[in-house]
């Protein structure tokens, strides 16, 4: 890896656009019921990139200035030939930071591969630390597994893990304080994150499950002591130190402090769809670039550059009425 190359993605509002966030796949061994319904159908092969053309698409971004991709999905690591395409994409000029989000359920066995591929930090999801439950939010998922595989994540010595918990009204929230100190005991970070309305899921009503991240600080605040931090790791979580520990406890919070305006970040999804902003539909086809144009570099570089016109100034969410956005976050790559 070496520095960046210099920006050349901004945006109609002055934003420079650094990180891409990639699914490499739509498809879960899990099915969270924020994120999926029950009976999801995936997309068929055809249809999805291929692991040589997302690599073609990482390279174009990072030429362009990206010097941050995050892999997700979907469940990356569910992904044939996801530690492969990893190892080469740690290998691209210009990228600084390698990252992954996964649901966990994997790592035991990969984690020390996905930190010599050179993933330098990864985010897991966890909402619950209770067995029954975790079963009940994933509908297949086993606690134990991820569990171990956070503790085998800590001991391979990754830069920074995050444990990732979208918390719901009457279903987790009360678990905010032990969700802390798991975090505190493995010398990880957390951020709590409020659900976002992509797709429609049939489990629970969003509106009644909504808990801000005010709610959730004055939770914590009865058995932590939070610091506001200085760090900015340039995303929408607005971070604090857990006084006299290592970890820090960050808020996504889209309905309740919108973040949109420093945003730096663009997401691929695996159809190879150019997704400009999360909550809104406006994208562009770099499949259709891609494999119209093989080969062309250019080609693809100056269609991602067009792109950044049609990035929108925010996101439209509405937690109080239906979605609008119909594609689910498996689908978008959170
Ligand atoms: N499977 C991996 C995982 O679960 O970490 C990566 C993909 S998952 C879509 C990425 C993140 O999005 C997870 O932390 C998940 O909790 C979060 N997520 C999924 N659906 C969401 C929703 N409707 N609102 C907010 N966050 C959501
Ligand atoms: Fe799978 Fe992650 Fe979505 Fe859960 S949040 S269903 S683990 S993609």
């Amino acid at each position: 890896m070496t520095s960046a190359a210099t920006p050349q993605l901004v945006d109609r509002f002055g934003r420079t656009v650094n990180y891409l966030r990639i699914s490499i796949t739509d498809r879960c061994d899990f099915r969270c019921v924020y994120c999926m319904a029950e009976d999801m159908v995936f997309l068929p092969r055809a249809q999805i990139l291929t692991l040589e053309e997302i690599h073609t698409l990482a390279q174009a971004f990072t030429e362009l200035g990206v010097g941050k991709i995050r892999i997700t999905g979907g469940e990356p690591l569910v992904r044939k030939g996801a530690l492969e395409l990893l190892q080469n994409l740690g290998r691209l000029d210009g990228l600084n930071e390698l990252v992954l989000t996964t649901n966990g359920s994997q790592l035991v066995n990969m984690a020390e591969a996905l930190k010599a591929a050179g993933v330098k930090r990864i985010n897991v999801s966890l909402d619950t630390l209770d067995a029954d439950k975790f079963k009940a939010i994933t509908r297949t998922g086993d606690l134990q597994q991820v569990v171990n595989g956070i503790k085998t994540a800590a001991a391979v010595g990754f830069e920074r893990i995050k444990i990732n918990a979208v918390i719901l009204k009457g279903r987790n929230h009360q678990e905010v304080g032990d969700l802390v100190a798991f975090a505190v005991e493995n010398g990880v970070d957390i951020s709590f994150i409020e659900e976002m309305p992509l797709g429609v899921v049939a489990q629970h009503d969003r509106s009644d499950a909504y808990y801000s991240s005010d709610r959730i600080k004055a939770d914590l605040a009865r058995e932590f002591t939070l610091m506001p931090s200085t760090a900015n790791t340039g995303g929408p979580s607005k971070y604090f130190n857990v006084v006299g520990t290592q970890s820090r406890v960050g808020f996504i919070s889209p309905h309740s402090a919108n973040f949109c305006s420093a945003c730096n970040r663009v997401r691929l999804t695996v159809e190879g769809r150019l997704l400009l902003c999360l909550g809104n539909e406006h994208s562009v086809d770099l499949k259709q670039v891609l494999r119209s144009h093989p080969g062309d570099m250019q080609a693809l570089k100056q269609a991602i550059i067009e792109a950044m016109l049609v990035k929108p100034e925010k996101h439209e969410f509405n937690i109080h009425e239906q979605p609008v956005i119909l594609r689910y976050m498996n689908m978008t790559g959170g």
